[in-house]
């Protein structure tokens, strides 16, 4: 009996510790784990339990639209547990542009994309007609073609498709065994889209109209081989520096015309030929230099800023119109080598004085007609040198003198 008492004694004890023993609790980290769903604390005690495991909570961020050339993405970040992805929208690929103009080898012509990725669309052979030009696009039979470019046997350089010249160019300076020795008249004409070009060294002329409506045109270098720079070549281009090579000998009349961002301009004295009016209308143009060489005065109509310009002393006529609309010039000189004036030579500028030397034998009309704020002619001739000068009525502004070296026309 005592013993059996004792046994169950001793199972009581027994169980007594067991309960007695503090209950496990889990603990975990303080550190959040997570995937690409869900965040959680992982167990510290070794036991495989977890604890609040809880979608992740994402945060709104902006969205950046997929474009035609790159994927779209959406980055978000878990405001409990920061994990971070990145959603994907896959890039437009399957909205290409076209050029709607053809561009063409010597077997097909197509459009292509001006969208830059490298795809055509409706390309067929050419439809040639009994004198070699195809009936659908420009070519000719036995062009010389290579890219967007085609150029004669004499190295005249054209561009196939203009929609296409975007951005920066570096043209050829040959193409097909042929060297590129001129930029053909209105080559790049209206190429809106084109921001600096680069013309290779074995350019000699930059033809008529080359460049001009280049809207977005600013960076050009004129290579050390080239003489000639066409009329109207750069016209309403946004071009600002101008550095002219030691092997150019002319600039075509209106070659910079329009050319709103030119500020300045110095003329070599190795350029020799300056025809009619480079510079017509540049509206920023304000310091002009001219080599005391040129044997012509160039005309600057309307560039409404030029405030500093010379008349090279070796220039013998000022033509009609030449500071026509030049509104901000209120001094310049007229050197002894000049005989003539043209009408309207000064119209509309600011001159306050104008010094007429005794050279001047010719002057038109309304050479000086509208010079507003013009106060004083002195003419360093005679008064019967002056009435020569005058025979035709030369018109003088209300309030403005003449005066001669033997006293004043009254
Ligand atoms: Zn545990
Ligand atoms: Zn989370
Ligand atoms: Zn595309
Ligand atoms: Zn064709």
């Amino acid at each position: 009996m005592s013993r059996n008492l004792t046994l169950l004694l001793l199972l009581l004890c027994v169980l007594l510790v067991i309960a007695c023993e503090a209950p496990h609790t889990h603990t975990f980290n303080s550190e959040w784990s997570s995937d690409e769903t869900y965040h959680w604390h992982e167990s510290t005690c070794g036991h495989d339990v977890i604890s609040g495991k809880i979608r992740h909570s994402w945060s709104n961020s902006d969205p950046v639209p997929p474009t035609h050339y790159e994927d779209g993405y959406a980055s978000h970040i878990c405001l409990v547990c920061k994990y971070e992805k990145t959603d994907i929208t896959p890039a437009l690929v399957d909205a290409h542009t076209f050029s709607s103009g053809w561009s063409y080898d010597e077997t097909y012509h197509w459009h292509s994309a001006t969208c830059r990725h490298d795809v055509v669309t409706e390309k067929s052979e050419h439809t040639l007609t009994a004198y070699g030009s195809c009936q659908v696009c420009d070519y000719r039979e036995g062009e010389i073609i290579e890219g967007n470019y085609k150029i004669t046997t004499e190295g005249t350089l054209t561009v196939i498709d203009k929609e296409l010249v975007i951005g920066d160019v570096t043209i050829p300076s040959e193409i097909r065994g042929v060297k590129v020795v001129s930029i053909g008249n209105s080559a790049f004409s209206g190429c809106y889209s084109l921001e600096s070009v680069i013309i290779p060294n074995s350019v000699t002329v930059i033809g008529d109209n080359a460049f001009d409506f280049c809207k977005s045109l600013n960076s050009v270098n004129f290579p050390n081989s080239l003489k000639t720079i066409g009329g109207r070549s750069f016209a309403c281009t946004n071009l600002s520096n101008l550095d002219f090579p030691l092997s150019l000998t002319s600039i075509g009349n209106g070659a910079f015309a329009g050319c709103d961002s030119i500020t300045e301009v110095t003329i070599p004295n190795w350029v020799t030929s300056l025809i009619d009016a480079p510079f017509i209308g540049c509206k920023s143009l304000e310091r002009v230099s001219l080599p005391n060489t040129l044997t012509t005065m160039p005309g600057f109509r309307d560039c409404s800023s030029l405030t500093t310009v010379n008349i090279p002393t070796s220039a013998t006529a000022i033509n009609s119109s030449t500071f026509m609309g030049c509104v901000m010039l209120t001094d310049v000189t007229i050197p002894n080598s000049i005989t003539s004036i043209g009408d309207w030579a000064f119209e509309r500028t600011n001159i306050r004085e104008l010094i007429i030397p005794a050279s001047v034998t010719s002057m038109g009309k309304e050479a000086i007609a509208a010079c507003s704020n013009l106060k004083d002619v002195l003419f360093e001739g005679t008064k019967s040198q002056w009435a020569n000068l005058n025979s035709r009525g030369i018109i003088i502004p209300k309030s403005c003198i003449v005066h001669c070296i033997d006293g004043d026309i009254i």
